[in-house]
């Protein structure tokens, strides 16, 4: 990829970790022997969490691989790492993690600087981006990541269902499975109380 690659306008900003999702995405699909995908094959789980900066990483995964969150083909699995699995039914499944070198050796570039003072990547000058994005290109793959075969991974995705009906209490639109009976209503999960902490 390059700087007038479409992934920089879809993330918005120019930053080292989305560029290095796109190369992890690509290796992913070169070792697995499988293309980008427009629909549903490509299922990615990334151990990354919230609360850390590394994350625009999924945004490149997304577009190397057509596994989108859209889609409901990438998910995150809370484990705070910069790692990913990338799974194809038939094809198998590898991890491939950022090797620690590489992000300490990143994390020296003045990029991250700014980032610590609490700088948005679109408020960096774009010599000081351009600089650590160029060392992200220049990189070979075996300089930034750890690559593992995973023979055993099996993963069974909910079977999707168009099925609907109306919440008894707001009149919303509700798929079926997560409808609830409340007091012998049919309800969402909004009137049924249930309470979701939308950063966990
Ligand atoms: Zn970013
Ligand atoms: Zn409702």
């Amino acid at each position: 990829m390059d700087f007038n690659h479409w992934a920089f306008e879809f993330h918005g900003h120019l930053c080292p970790f989305m560029p290095i999702g796109n190369r992890m995405g690509e290796l992913a699909l070169r070792e697995l022997g499988i293309k980008r995908d427009p629909d549903h094959s490509i299922f990615i789980y990334s151990e990354m969490g919230v609360g850390h900066p590394q994350t625009c990483m999924m945004d490149g995964l997304q577009v190397a691989t057509g596994a989108t969150y859209g889609k409901l083909m990438i998910e995150r699995l809370n484990w705070g790492k910069v790692a990913a699995i990338i799974y194809h039914p038939g094809k198998g499944a590898v991890r491939i993690a950022v090797k620690n070198e590489f992000q300490t050796m990143l994390s020296k570039y003045e990029f991250f600087e700014y980032r610590k003072r609490g700088i948005e990547p679109s408020q960096i000058p774009e010599d000081v981006s351009r600089k650590v994005v160029q060392r992200v290109f220049d990189a070979s793959d075996e300089e930034m990541f750890k690559l593992t075969r995973l023979p055993d991974f099996k993963y069974s995705r909910v079977k999707g269902s168009f099925a609907k009906e109306i919440c008894d209490v707001c009149g919303e639109f509700v798929f079926e499975r997560y409808m609830r009976i409340k007091d012998g209503q049919t309800v969402c999960m909004q009137c049924s109380g249930y309470e979701q902490n939308p950063g966990s």
